[in-house]
C-alpha cells in the first residue's frame, strides 16, 4: 500500500482506534517517505593508538567515513562496555573514557568530544519494549567507540549514544534484540558495531616493530574466512552458534565481547543491503582488523 492510501485507510478506518491511529501516525512522521535506510558498519578498532595514527587501517576508516551519508545520530556497540542488562548513556556530554594503559600521554590527552543524544537514547529504548534497558550516566564513550569515531567523522559534530553488550545474554539473544533495532535505521541513525571478530591476546605475537604489519597465525586467517563467508551468507544461525564452527574460531573468540558487536551489525541487514569488507587483515598473530559495510 502507498503511503498517502495507507493514511487515507488509517484516517477513516472505524475498526482501528483512536490511540492506534496515534501511534502509527506518529511512526509514519518520524521516517522518511522515501524510507531511506542508513548504512550500518562493524569495524574492526584493533589498537588504541588507531585513534591518532595515519596507518592503512584508520585511511580505510576514514575513506568509508567519506562516503557515508550524514547521520542524525550514531548508536554505537562498543566491546568495551559490558554491563549486567542493557544499558545506553543518556548524557547530553559524554566524557571520552581512556579505557587503557601503557600507551602515549598524546593518547590520553585525546579528547573526542561529540554530543551525546537524548532523543536516541530514548529511541533505543522504545524499539525494545520487550528488553529492559535502563538509561545510564556512568559511562561514556570508550575507546572502542571513540577510536572510530574520531576517524569517521574526525570533527566530533554527529551525536552519539552506546549501547552496552549484556553478559547475561547469549550470542543468540544479543542478535534477537539487536533486530529489534533495525527501524533506527529509517530515522536517520547510523549503527556501527565495533570489535574485532578475531580476537585472542592469548596467542598474541608480534612479528617485527610494527604492531600493525600484516601477521596471522594460519587459524586466525582461517576464522576470519570462515567468518566472511558466514556474514556474506548472512548466516547468521552459524554465527551466534559459533563454538560449533570449528577450532579455528573457537581460538578467534576466547571470550564474546569483540566479536558480538558484529552480530549487532549483522543483525540490521537488510534483503536490499550491498556488503562491502575493508581492512580486511591480520595483525599480531591473533587479532583482525576485517570491517565491513551493510548498505
Ligand atoms: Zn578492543
Amino acid at each position: 500500500m502507498k503511503r498517502a492510501t495507507f493514511l487515507k485507510y488509517l484516517a477513516l478506518s472505524p475498526l482501528i482506534p483512536a490511540a492506534m491511529k496515534l501511534n502509527a501516525l506518529n511512526k509514519l512522521m518520524e521516517e522518511p517517505e522515501n524510507g531511506t535506510l542508513m548504512p550500518v558498519l562493524f569495524i574492526g578498532h584493533g589498537s588504541p593508538m588507531n585513534a591518532i595514527e595515519d596507518n592503512r587501517f584508520t585511511r580505510g576508516m576514514k575513506e568509508i567515513g567519506k562516503n557515508l551519508p550524514t547521520p542524525k545520530a550514531i548508536l554505537m556497540i562498543s566491546a568495551h562496555w559490558e554491563t549486567v542488562g542493557s544499558k545506553v548513556t543518556k548524557q547530553e556530554l559524554p566524557p571520552t573514557i581512556h579505557d587503557f594503559g601503557g600507551f602515549p600521554r598524546q593518547l590520553f590527552e585525546t579528547q573526542y568530544p561529540a554530543p551525546g543524544s537524548p532523543w536516541l537514547a530514548q529511541e533505543t529504548i522504545a524499539e525494545l519494549p520487550k528488553y529492559h534497558v535502563d538509561l545510564s550516566d556512568q559511562w561514556g564513550f570508550d575507546h572502542g567507540a571513540w577510536s572510530v569515531a574520531i576517524n569517521l567523522y574526525p570533527n566530533a559534530n554527529i551525536p552519539m549514544v552506546q549501547l552496552s553488550l549484556d553478559v547475561n545474554k547469549t550470542a543468540a539473544e544479543h542478535y534477537d534484540m539487536a533486530r529489534e533495532l533495525h527501524a533506527l535505521r529509517k530515522r536517520g541513525v547510523l549503527i556501527i558495531g565495533s570489535g574485532n571478530m578475531v580476537h585472542s591476546f592469548r596467542y598474541a605475537m608480534m612479528n617485527g616493530p610494527d604492531f600493525n604489519a600484516s601477521f596471522g597465525h594460519d587459524w586466525a586467517w582461517e576464522a576470519n574466512e570462515i567468518f566472511k563467508k558466514k556474514i556474506e551468507e548472512n548466516d547468521y544461525t552459524s554465527l551466534t552458534k559459533y563454538t560449533m564452527l570449528g577450532d579455528a574460531v573457537r581460538k578467534a573468540i576466547p571470550t564474546p565481547e569483540h566479536y558480538l558487536p558484529m552480530l549487532y551489525s549483522l543483525a540490521m541487514r537488510n534483503d536490499n543491503d550491498g556488503l562491502k569488507f575493508f581492512n580486511d587483515d591480520a595483525v599480531g598473530g591473533s587479532f583482525t582488523m576485517t570491517s565491513f559495510q551493510l548498505g
